[in-house]
């Protein structure tokens, strides 16, 4: 805090040598956060964060001026686009090819602090295998009338739902209102196959719990109920990132949980940029494993 533009702001180590300028500039309103904590949160989470986000084709929310009414999304290269920020060539889910981007070092993740990226959201694949998904995600949306307690109940179900199909299952909040449940998958099926594979699985789970759960898009099914947002799984589709934080004043987290530590989480909201480095260094990665899984999606 109060450090003039262009000065220096931590150790070459901590930010690997990148400069961030106007760093005391506020997001979101008088009370927000500035540039430099989002700096900051970045490189302090770094080794947490970038297993999950590395080689990944990723779509930035930028929000250069600090304003919410000026944040967009870019997931196409840009302007001064940091060395470390891969171009992707890659068919988008109507099937032209389009460019894309991706994070593939940590001085092109340190440097985005610069272009104003808050929120990182990311496709459930890699480069390596870019036709075929390695992530599958189901992203339970509470609809008006939800309580917290509930996502988590429902969350608890899908679970046991899946390991029931063999699967191992991971979660994370959303940083928003509900929480993502992640299937690590080894990459086999097309894009196609696993969209209509997470498809039936859905329906599979929303007739578990009809009173609960639905698949059908539209405010107006969703009232008291939990969609389970499968599209997710599309091609060029994407959910925000493990330990992306989301564009809001107090910067909540997509934080990764231990499913045994689930329902104690009262408050999704107090995973922030503040409170987060300090309980990851405390506690250590819940997702460290989420690479190792290879598990195929039943047919
Ligand atoms: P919540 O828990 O509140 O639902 P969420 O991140 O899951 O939080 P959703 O609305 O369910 O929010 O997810 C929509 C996803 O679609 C976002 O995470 C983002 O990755 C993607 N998305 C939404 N709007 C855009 C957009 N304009 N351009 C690109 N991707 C978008
Ligand atoms: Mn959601
Ligand atoms: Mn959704």
């Amino acid at each position: 805090r109060g450090l003039a533009p262009r000065k220096r702001l931590v150790t070459d180590a901590d930010l690997a040598g990148i400069w961030v300028t106007n760093p005391t500039r506020r997001l979101f309103g008088r009370n927000g956060p500035t540039k430099l904590d989002i700096a900051v949160y970045y490189a302090s989470v770094g080794d947490f964060m970038l297993p999950h986000l590395f080689g990944r084709p990723v779509s930035l929310f930028r929000c250069p001026t600090g304003k919410s009414a000026d944040c967009f999304f870019q997931r196409h290269p840009f302007t001064g686009m940091p060395e470390g920020i891969a171009k992707v060539e890659s068919a988008n889910g109507e099937g032209e090819k389009q460019t894309f981007i991706a994070v593939t070092n940590t001085k092109g993740y340190l440097a985005l602090a610069q272009f104003g990226a808050v929120e990182y959201h990311a496709w459930g694949t890699h480069l390596d295998h870019i036709d075929k998904p390695d992530r599958i995600i189901f992203d339970l949306d509470p609809g008006e009338g939800v309580a917290w307690r509930d996502v988590v109940n429902a969350a608890v179900h899908l679970r046991g739902e899946l390991q029931a199909l063999g699967l191992a299952p991971f979660v994370k909040t959303s940083g928003g209102k509900g929480v993502h449940i992640v299937v690590p998958t080894t990459p086999k099926l097309t894009w196609k196959a696993a969209h209509a594979a997470s498809a039936s699985i859905a329906a599979k789970l929303a007739a578990t719990g009809p009173d609960t759960f639905v698949t059908v898009m539209g405010a107006a099914n969703r009232k008291r109920r939990i969609f389970i947002d499968y599209h997710r799984n599309a091609r060029s589709a994407t959910a925000v990132a493990a330990y992306s934080l989301r564009a809001r004043t107090h910067l909540p987290a997509s934080t990764p949980i231990e499913w045994n530590d689930l329902e104690s989480i009262d408050s999704p909201e107090d995973l922030n940029y503040s409170t987060l480095p300090r309980l990851l260094t405390m506690s250590g990665d819940p997702w460290a494993d989420i690479n190792t899984f290879s598990q195929d999606l039943p047919a």
